[in-house]
Parts: C-alpha cells; sequence; structure tokens
C-alpha cells in the first residue's frame, strides 16, 4: 500500500465502557466513508482491554470495507501466546500488524514474559508468516531512551527489519523531519507516517504528551487555556493546528498520514476535508 503512494490512516482504541463502545461504533460508521487506507486499533498491554483488540480488528474485517491493522505488544507476553494470537489474526485475514514492545503493567501485576524489546516481537511475526510489520518511533526520542542518539539507533535496528512505523504524535514538524534525517543517515528509508493528534481536550492531550515524552508547545497551551471554559473554541483550536501540521508534513514529502481519533469523528473529519486527505467526499 505504502509502495503505490502515501497512506492516510486512523487509529482507534478498545472501549472500556458500554457508551464508550457504542461511540466506537458510531465513529467507524461515520468515519468509513472517508476511505482511510486503513485503520489501526491499539492493544491494552498487561490491561482489561487486551482481548477486545481482536473482537474489533475481527468486526472491522467483517462488518466494514475498511482494512484493519491490529497493534500488538509483546512486554509480559509468553511467545505462545503471541503466536496464538497471529493465528487468529492470520485465520480472518490480516495482513498487517504494528509491533511493539508495551510497557510493563500498571496494575501491580508481575509482568513476567518472554520479550524485553518490540525487535524480539518482529523477528517472532517475521518467521510467522508473510507479515508487513509496522514498528513504533518517537520523533523526540522515547521517554525511558537515556539518549536521542541510542533511541535512534535502536530505531534503526527496527526499521531495517520492519517495513515501516507509525511515529507518536508531536506538534512540530521540525522534530519528525529531523529524526526522518537521523534514519536516512543510519541508511533507513523505509517509510515513517508521522502520527497527528488534534487536540480537542487539552488537559488529557497534555497528559498523553507527558507519558509519551512529547513536548506540549508553551503557545499552543496558552492559546487553549485563554479558551479553557469554551469546548467548541478548543476543538476548533486544536483542529485548526493539527491541519496546519498534516499540511506542513505533506508539502515536506511525508509518506503518509495517521490520526489519533481517541475514538471520536468529528474531528478527523474536519481535518480530513480541510487538507483533502485521501478520497474523501465532500
Ligand atoms: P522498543 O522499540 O522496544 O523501545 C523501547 C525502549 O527501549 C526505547 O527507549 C528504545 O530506544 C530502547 N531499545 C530498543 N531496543 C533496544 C535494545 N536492543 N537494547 C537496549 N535498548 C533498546 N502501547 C500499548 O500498550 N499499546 C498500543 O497499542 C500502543 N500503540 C502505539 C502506537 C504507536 C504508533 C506508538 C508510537 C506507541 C504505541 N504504544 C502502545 C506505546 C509503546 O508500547 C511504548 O512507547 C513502549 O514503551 C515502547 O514500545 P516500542 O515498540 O517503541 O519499544
Amino acid at each position: 500500500m505504502l509502495a503505490a503512494g502515501r497512506t492516510y490512516s486512523l487509529e482507534f482504541g478498545p472501549p472500556r465502557t458500554d457508551e464508550a463502545a457504542r461511540t466506537l461504533e458510531k465513529t467507524l460508521v461515520e468515519l468509513e466513508p472517508l476511505g482511510p487506507s486503513f485503520v489501526s486499533v491499539t492493544y491494552g498491554a498487561g490491561g482489561s482491554t487486551r482481548d477486545q483488540t481482536a473482537g474489533i480488528v475481527g468486526h472491522i474485517a467483517r462488518d466494514t470495507s475498511m482494512t484493519p491493522m491490529p497493534h500488538l505488544t509483546c512486554v509480559a507476553h509468553r511467545r505462545h501466546e503471541i503466536v496464538d494470537i497471529l493465528d487468529g489474526y492470520r485465520a480472518i485475514g490480516l495482513d498487517n500488524i504494528l509491533a511493539l514492545a508495551g510497557d510493563a503493567p500498571s496494575d501491580g501485576g508481575s509482568g513476567e514474559g518472554d520479550f524485553r524489546y518490540a525487535i524480539e516481537l518482529i523477528e517472532l511475526v517475521r518467521g510467522h508468516g508473510d507479515w508487513s510489520i509496522g514498528v513504533a518511533a518517537h520523533p523526540e526520542g522515547h521517554p525511558r531512551s537515556p539518549d536521542l542518539g541510542s533511541d535512534r539507533r535502536h530505531l534503526a535496528a527496527k526499521l531495517a527489519a520492519a517495513d515501516f512505523a507509525v511515529t507518536q504524535f508531536f506538534f512540530r514538524a521540525s522534530d519528525y523531519f529531523a529524526m526522518v534525517e537521523d534514519l536516512a543517515a543510519l541508511g533507513v528509508t523505509k517509510p515513517v507516517i508521522p502520527g497527528v493528534i488534534p487536540v480537542t481536550n487539552a488537559s488529557q492531550v497534555e497528559r498523553f504528551a507527558r507519558l509519551a515524552g512529547a513536548d506540549f508547545p508553551a503557545d499552543l497551551a496558552r492559546r487553549l487555556t485563554e479558551v479553557a471554559d469554551r469546548p467548541d473554541e478548543v476543538r476548533r483550536i486544536g483542529v485548526e493546528v493539527a491541519c496546519a501540521l498534516v499540511q506542513e508534513l505533506l508539502d515536506g514529502g511525508a509518506p503518509g498520514i495517521h490520526l489519533y481519533t481517541l475514538n471520536f469523528s468529528r474531528a478527523a473529519k474536519e481535518i480530513w476535508a480541510t487538507v483533502g486527505l485521501g478520497r474523501a467526499r465532500p
């Protein structure tokens, strides 16, 4: 798909409540007409939503025209469990997988497993069928990395073994392009799809950014704080900023755009229409 041109993709996550499940279903119905190249579904590493990922990608594959890509994390998993999950995905005709390390469970579970780094999962997946394998990239460096240089080297090694990467969200296009340059200097030119998050809820995204090691720019925080009591205005600014970032990334040659939807459709639809992504219908 990436060899044929730019991809425009969307990310969803397993819902935690019945109401959230209804919202996700509505969102899938509303975003399907955009014709995304693929849609990815996150995996709750060690958490209660783990088993839901397979159900959601199965539903998308069976009941919609969209191509689903499950995320899969390996930390706290045994090898045979991963093999069972891959066999299940194969059985429903999936070809793509986003291979991640994940994080040790935060619920105090032992987190015992057979894997430490994503590259070990990539090796297992490679040896277990004909998959297109994506990996995670962190433009500003992974928060656990001792320094940016070592993170870039580990990312280059991962990408050498995989087919493409999707990035953590970020707010400055320069961080993305610097990473792509660093990778090229390390001899890696596989596609790295930038991930973009429209800020529709400032405090939530600031919290995500802290966890993800992404710098939340002070000027954006200030603009959002000024209108904090007007949710529609927060959303409008968030979409405007995301559109500008998407445009800058495309102008600079990014091989696609991956939108974090947080399971809502409105911001994604607006960005799609404003920037003119993919096969968007009016
Ligand atoms: P790795 O590539 O293994 O890297 C983790 C750290 O180890 C980095 O600091 C890296 O530099 C270092 N490292 C890598 N290899 C080595 C090595 N051989 N020796 C020493 N150090 C090494 N989490 C979820 O739980 N579920 C999801 O669905 C999910 N989806 C994501 C999607 C995207 C696009 C991104 C960017 C992240 C996602 N995450 C998800 C978060 C991710 O699981 C965490 O960031 C996790 O801490 C690292 O995963 P990774 O695959 O980048 O790990």
